[in-house]
């Protein structure tokens, strides 16, 4: 069976690390990700059915992984070698389109429930090494159940959320970075009153933009973005202003009658923004974070970080709350207003008032990416066989103007004929029944 690996090969990972440090996207280039033909993976449980990936998008954390550049943090929570691609939308044989919730949480581990994995916070699960399946902190980046960058993968059926008829597959591959933004957004619950800040227009930056607006509606969205595309697109999903990442400190200023103390890199606001989220991930965009949030404001990392250099002085002197942001699970978004859909009616049962019981990220991202038809966020897919093209696509999509790339299997034959004798071999079942 077709599928993308990595392999744990110290010498490719050092060669990966030297390509990726110059070139981001080329470590696939050295051989850290090989296109190979590898066994379909056997079922590590029941309720694991074999699923047959049509879109699987290349997510920020999957280029550090071919670029070698992940933080050594992840060891002992991912097992070699494993297939990427965790943003995936699937076939499922006699059920029809899934999107999956990739966390490997206690559920698909075969283990009694964590604390956190009883409230459906996934994302928290404290189980991530243990259980009926190896080490892996989702699926693809997990040896015994394969990966969304494949012909084939194993599932589990906790792990699979149905797909509304009216979403197109680049909608559906969107849920699961979307689930990502709205969970980050729901760490800092902007009030009505309040001014929102995102650092970063990639995919993630957007998201939390469109999130931002749709779920809390606050008082002022600016983003910090490089490229005109994503401008646009953050004007389109409701920002208020958007602005080159250096003239952020001004624009802050601006709105918030705040002063500008310091100079050069030290720089920054005496108030500024309520909530800032760093979309990013570096020590300059963390840093930058800090000097546009007003004293006691919230910054949410969204962007996965790895080692950096930051000065945290700010942080302490002026009581910012820095919440990282990982992964869904279940949000309690205690929005003081409720949505209101385009043409200013209420929505019904579907918007969660303050006290009342969480939603999963998951459906709320279904309901956004349908609202916002966020499959038009991705600019360009690929075969598998094109890997190292489409690696390069995404590491540099922000200046050859794209947002999402993804792998499309939907012709590949393969894929075709394994669906076909999964679906065959079912219906025998079910005649033996
Ligand atoms: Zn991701
Ligand atoms: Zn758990």
């Amino acid at each position: 069976m077709k599928a993308l690996v990595v392999r744990r090969r110290p010498s490719r990972f050092a060669a990966a690390k030297l390509a990726g440090a110059l070139v981001p996207g080329s470590g696939a280039s050295v051989g850290v990700l090989e296109l190979d033909d590898l066994p379909v993976p056997d079922a590590p449980g029941s309720g694991w059915p074999l699923v047959f990936p049509r879109l699987a998008g290349i997510c920020g954390s999957d280029l550090q992984t071919v670029d070698a550049a992940a933080s050594e943090w992840f060891e002992p929570i991912v097992s070699f070698p494993f297939v990427p691609g965790h943003e995936v939308v699937v076939d499922v044989p006699g059920e029809g389109r899934r999107v999956l919730e990739a966390v490997l949480g206690c559920l698909p581990r075969d283990l009694p429930p964590c604390p956190a994995c009883v409230r459906g916070d996934v994302g928290a699960c404290q189980n991530l090494e243990r259980g009926s399946v190896e080490p892996g902190l989702q699926t693809g980046f997990c040896s015994s159940v394969g990966g969304g960058w494949s012909v084939a993968f194993r599932a589990h059926t906790s792990q699979l959320v149905a797909v509304p008829d009216t979403l197109s597959d680049e909608d559906a591959v969107m849920v699961e970075p979307t689930a990502c933004a709205v969970h980050a957004v729901a760490k800092a619950r902007p009030a009505p009153d309040e001014r929102v800040v995102v650092i970063g227009a990639g995919t993630l930056g957007l998201l939390a933009v469109a999130a931002a607006c749709r779920l809390y509606r606050p008082g002022h969205v600016t983003v910090a973005a490089r490229y005109a595309h994503q401008k646009r697109w953050a004007l389109e999903f409701g920002a208020d202003e958007v602005c080159d990442p250096q003239s952020l400190v001004r624009v802050v200023r601006r709105q918030t009658g705040s002063v500008l103390v310091g100079s050069g890199g030290r720089s920054r606001l005496t108030s500024g923004a309520d909530v800032v989220v760093d979309a990013v991930g570096s020590p300059e965009s963390l840093e930058s974070a800090f000097a546009v949030c007003r004293p006691r404001g919230r910054v949410v990392l969204l962007g996965m970080p790895g080692r950096a250099r930051v000065d945290l002085t700010p942080l302490w002197h002026r009581e910012i709350t820095l919440v990282g942001a990982y992964a869904y699970g279940v949000e309690h978004l205690a929005t003081a207003e409720p949505v209101s859909e385009e043409n200013g009616s209420v929505r019904g049962e579907a918007e969660p008032r303050r006290g009342e019981g969480g939603r999963r990220s998951f459906d709320l991202a279904l309901d956004l990416v349908g609202e916002l038809r966020l499959g038009r966020l991705v600019s360009a897919t690929y075969p598998l066989s094109r890997f190292r093209e489409a690696l390069r696509h995404a590491a540099e999509a922000g200046p050859r103007g794209a947002v999402k790339i993804a792998f499309d299997m939907r012709d590949d034959r393969e894929r075709e004929r394994l669906l076909r004798a999964a679906e065959e071999g079912l219906r025998a079942e079910e005649a033996l029944r």
